[in-house]
């Protein structure tokens, strides 16, 4: 048995779809549960559509015209489809009347996105001939805790799961599950999210609760790469990428996958494979426990531009030991969320994300330090094996001095997986360039 997640933009169309499906009827005899998002960019015009309810107009256009257009390219009749929309309206209708959306009201309504996709695949399937059946998350015991649009499943759903699904895992259960990524529903029968790009983290854990062979998670690209193609087109796949490898180059700016979810299958040992969908037959690459061979010097390099750098400079207020833990106060008071530090006894550098509101935070720190902030840095991160750090950086400084570059701070993570160096968001792709060429030789 294995789990296919699919993406949003994996099934943004009719045509898409059409894919998708042969994908998962060559893998038939794997026995599949399938795991599907939104269709292309739905999530994000739910998110429109609720603001301008919010602000009196109803309009669900987009999201209307791209589900009938591709129920009637795929020839399938929904009733389910038609159902869903008219009380997407009525939600709507509700909020442009009440002028207001709670986080609670939010989920609900993106909700419609994963709800409305797993019912188009399930129908087109049945028409080609492929018995498939779609579920809600909630059908196969997806619950959370109630904390709206970044919320957490609770431990028993891996209970839930295999039970819920036991009748495809030992074969009686002929049609092929498709389930809602993202979603969940609290234990008072509310609706959750679990954080935008979640569809990953659900599937992960229906595999690692199931047992599953592997998780692939299908893209249009050839797995995960050493770095973005779109910044160096010399960049190749990667065969293979720890768990803890995975998580930072989440999140350090990788678009592979969702932050959270190597949690359920690091428990288990499940592999998850990135695989393309436009080369089948490709490898693709696979997330481990364990390297199953030497570990690589470097594997991939990511970066993530916007972000802020905050240097502080302690002028004596709080004595040596006080330092920093007034500091990290001050961060959790405004829940002001840290990515990168480097640190000495007197002074901290970190960075923070360029969007975050520093407006009271700055003021307090003030009261004990010396603060500038500056605007416009980013960080460039190396994937990397730590214990060989000296060589890394001596081939990683000697190419960016050679073209005059200046990192501006340099943090290697606890994690043994990782170093961070901070520079001029301008410089970014050049910086990763660099780094490529003189790193993947
Ligand atoms: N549809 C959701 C989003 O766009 C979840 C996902 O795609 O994983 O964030
Ligand atoms: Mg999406």
């Amino acid at each position: 048995m294995i789990v296919m997640k699919f993406g949003g933009s994996s099934v943004a169309n009719a045509e898409r779809i059409k894919h998708v499906a042969s994908v998962i009827q060559a893998y038939a005899e794997k026995r599949p549960v399938v795991v599907l998002s939104a269709m292309g960019d739905t999530t994000d015009h739910l998110l429109e559509a609720a603001d301008l309810a919010v602000k009196g107009t109803v309009d669900i256009a987009k999201v209307e015209k791209l589900h009938f257009d591709t129920a009637k390219e795929l020839e399938v009749d929904i009733p389910a489809v038609k159902e869903l929309l008219g009380e997407l309206k009525t939600l709507l209708t509700g909020i442009s009347m009440l002028h207001e959306l709670t986080k609670r009201t939010r989920d609900y309504l993106v909700s419609f996105g994963e709800r409305l996709s797993v019912r188009m695949m399930a129908a087109y399937l049945s028409k080609q001939g492929t018995q498939a059946k779609f579920y809600d998350a909630w059908d196969i015991g997806m619950v959370s805790d109630s904390n709206y649009m970044n919320a957490e499943l609770l431990d028993e759903v891996w209970d839930n799961i295999p039970k819920a699904l036991g009748a495809y895992k030992n074969g009686t259960q002929k049609e092929i599950p498709i389930v809602t990524g993202f979603i969940a529903k609290d234990k008072n029968g509310i609706i959750t999210t679990l954080g935008r790009g979640g569809s990953d983290l659900s599937a992960t854990m229906i595999g690692s609760a199931m047992g599953a062979e592997e998780i692939q998670t299908w893209k249009d690209v050839d797995g995960i790469l050493t770095t973005d193609p779109r910044i160096v087109k010399e960049a190749r796949p990667v065969h293979e990428v720890t768990y803890e490898e995975a998580q930072e180059l989440a999140m350090f700016g990788s678009q592979v996958l969702h932050p959270r979810s190597m949690i359920p299958c690091r428990k288990t040992g499940t592999p998850v494979r990135v695989k393309n969908s436009y080369n089948i037959s490709s490898e693709g690459s696979v997330i481990v426990e364990k390297h199953s061979g030497p570990t690589p010097r470097v594997t991939a390099i990511t970066s993530v531009k916007n972000v802020k750098l905050i240097d502080i400079q302690s002028n004596n207020m709080f004595g040596a030991c006080g330092f920093l833990a007034h500091v990290f106060n001050q961060f959790l008071k405004w829940n002001v969320s840290v990515d990168v530090i480097a640190t000495s006894e007197v002074s901290i550098s970190l960075t923070v994300n360029g969007k975050a509101d520093l407006t009271g935070l700055i003021e307090d720190l003030q009261k004990g330090a010396d603060v500038t902030v500056r605007s416009d840095k980013a960080i460039v991160t190396l994937i990397c094996d730590a214990a060989h750090s000296s060589s890394i950086l001596a081939d990683a400084f000697s190419a960016l001095r050679n073209e005059s570059i200046n990192v501006q701070m340099i943090s290697q993570g606890a994690s043994k997986v990782n170093i961070s160096m901070l520079v001029d968001s301008d410089e970014t792709n050049k910086v990763v360039q660099i780094l490529h060429t003189a790193l993947f030789k």
